[in-house]
């Protein structure tokens, strides 16, 4: 049986798996409407990626900046040749090691999806999500949806339900709940239209991980003066709405953390597990101990802090190789410091 379509008032349901969800879904996504979905990065914000208005809805609903494209998604057999022409042999390879799974391959465009996508760069770039309920949304709907963080442009990413519902409440109709997700910050976005692959943003698929596939991977780094290759990485991201500040050591943030409790306010600080002991009694979020960790819950503790703090104090944590490069990337942008990738 199918459920029954929506009436008007805009009132947004959380599903889970139950009976009709994805018939509901599909429905939404014909209709042109915005529906988000779990994914096992960070919840997305997805729309029927031919369809020009839907498009243009996502970039309304997030107050999107207009050049920043969005990552079409599509299931695991969908045929990617309706969307490229072709690719490269390393890129043939690094999707059969990693799809589904948290890497977005960027190729020449062909022009086949809404212009809007890829707003004015001759690429396209395409994921295909290893979440069980991503996977059946899409291919219930059989599209490439296009598809950003489900988050208003700003604010940190969104790894539960709830936390897309907190910035859409009452502007999406439908969100598709598939739990947390268990990888934590967005996709890797690399380059496949040179001869080597180029890591555009770092995420959970490391550059090791690609080299060890491709044979060679290279990092972007954007060039004074140069248009960036990937736009959103030029944006201030990830923020908290709350003040931060970001600190190199322990003494250092218990220094903040005391200052700022007799100033009367109630501050927090975000530090990896083996500082917990030296903060003592004062107010902790534990980031973890493994880059895997802190990459699953970085988001969902910025989220949490801002509800209660008047100051947020992370704790830069060390170094540890693999998807810390990712993590840090976002650390620092959350904090407000400047350390583009
Ligand atoms: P989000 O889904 O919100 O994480 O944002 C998508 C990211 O992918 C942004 O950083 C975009 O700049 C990047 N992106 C999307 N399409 C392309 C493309 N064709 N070329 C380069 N980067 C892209
Ligand atoms: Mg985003």
């Amino acid at each position: 049986m199918r459920a029954a379509f929506p009436c008007n008032s805009m009132e947004t349901q959380i599903l889970g798996r139950s009976r009709g969800w994805l018939a509901y879904a599909k429905q939404y996504i014909e209709a042109g409407e915005v529906v988000a979905f779990h994914t096992e990065t960070v919840y997305g914000l997805g729309a029927n990626a031919f369809n020009d208005e839907a498009v243009l809805k996502i970039f309304a609903l997030k107050g999107r900046p207009a050049d920043n494209p969005l990552i079409v998604h599509v299931h695991k057999d969908f045929d990617i040749s309706r969307l490229i022409d072709g690719e490269p042999p390393y890129a043939a390879a690094l999707r059969a090691a990693f799809l589904p799974g948290a890497l977005t391959m960027v190729y020449p465009s062909t022009g086949k999806v809404s212009k809007y996508v890829s707003c004015g760069l001759n690429t396209l770039a395409i994921r295909v999500p290893s979440s069980p309920t991503a996977q059946a949304f899409l291919r219930e709907v059989d599209l490439p949806i296009a598809a950003p963080s489900a988050n208003l442009s700003k604010h940190v990413s969104p790894v539960t339900a709830r936390h897309v519902y907190d910035d859409f409440n009452g502007k999406i109709p439908l969100i598709l709940d598939g739990g947390a997700c268990s990888g934590g910050i967005e996709s890797t976005v690399l380059d496949c239209t040179g001869e080597v692959p180029q890591i555009l943003r770092e995420g959970l698929v490391t550059r090791e991980m690609i080299a060890s596939v491709a044979g060679d991977c290279k990092i972007y780094v954007r060039r004074e003066g140069e248009q960036p290759k990937s736009p959103g990485m030029a944006y201030k991201h990830y923020s908290p709405r709350c003040k931060t500040a970001l600190c190199n050591a322990a003494e250092e943030a218990i220094a903040l953390y005391d200052r700022e409790r007799e100033r009367g306010g109630k501050p927090c600080i975000l530090a990896e597990s083996e500082l917990i002991p030296a903060l003592e009694e004062r107010e902790v979020l534990d980031l973890g101990g493994t880059g895997e960790e802190m990459a699953r819950r970085l988001y969902a503790l910025l989220r949490k802090a801002e509800k209660t703090a008047t100051l947020l104090i992370g704790v830069v944590p060390k170094e540890r190789g693999g998807v810390m490069a990712g993590v840090m990337n976002r650390f620092y942008r959350a904090f407000g410091g400047e350390h583009e990738a």
